[in-house]
């Protein structure tokens, strides 16, 4: 970033509208290494910037890049109809500053699901020309079967996509559980294409983006955390 007067950084944080971040900094709600400043107009660098608002920590960030642990029952969609969007599992200061996911899971897949409000990083991690894969870990309703592994191998035809869709990787992991890997991000298309082979996805979960895992995260469901250079460099 760069130099910012201090309203223009609490807006850029998520913190509210510039009149409402003016109005708490002169109320003294912000401090840096314990010195209140209630100047709104005052210019500060804002590479290594920690202020304090409201009594908590908050380092300032050019953009933000999250892990989440989805949990069932939570909506993508900025605008969810049945279910509780996924923002609403993240402070609020990230609705503000757009943060969206990349990609998107159903509302009953779990795992991992990157967030960002970096447009051209959302746009480059989603672009179907990046093959990165995606771990999946399926429940199927019917025995899992060396048929059904050879066809999601060699591919499957949905009906609204030109060409067959194979998994990249596919490996029977118990008598009703798949570890599938995919590197295209089509919409449903772990279920679709265990429906195209004859089964039915009964639950869905994203174990792993890249080389990047849920597990190596350490997060419960529900938990979110911002994620490392050397995590981001995992997800290709
Ligand atoms: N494939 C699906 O069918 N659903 C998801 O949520 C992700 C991949």
């Amino acid at each position: 970033m760069s130099k910012l007067s201090l309203d223009r950084i609490l807006q850029s944080q998520g913190f509210g509208t510039r009149k409402y971040c003016r109005a708490l900094i002169e109320d003294g709600e912000v401090s840096i290494a314990g010195v209140v400043h209630d100047n709104y107009k005052q210019t500060l660098e804002t590479d290594g910037l920690v202020l304090t608002v409201f009594e908590e920590e908050w380092v300032v960030r050019e953009h933000v890049y999250i892990a989440l642990y989805k949990p069932a029952n939570f909506e993508c969609s900025r605008k969810p109809s049945h279910h509780p969007g996924v923002l609403t599992l993240l402070p609020e200061q990230f609705t503000w500053r757009e943060v969206q996911p990349v990609g998107r899971l159903d509302h009953d897949t779990t795992g991992m699901l990157l967030m960002s409000d970096d447009g051209p990083f959302i746009h480059a991690q989603s672009s179907p020309k990046r093959h990165v894969p995606k771990i999946y870990q399926a429940t199927t309703q019917d025995p899992v079967t060396d048929q059904l592994v050879a066809q999601l191998l060699a591919g499957v035809q949905l009906h609204d996509e030109p060409a067959p869709l194979a998994a990249q990787t596919c490996v029977q992991r118990g008598e009703h559980q798949l570890e599938i890997v995919l590197e295209q991000g089509k919409y449903h298309q772990v279920k679709r294409m265990l429906a195209a082979a004859g089964n039915h996805c009964s639950a869905l979960h994203r174990s792993a983006i890249g080389t990047l895992t849920l597990a190596e995260l350490g997060l419960e469901e529900g938990e979110w955390c911002f994620l490392t250079a050397e995590q981001m460099a995992k997800l290709t």
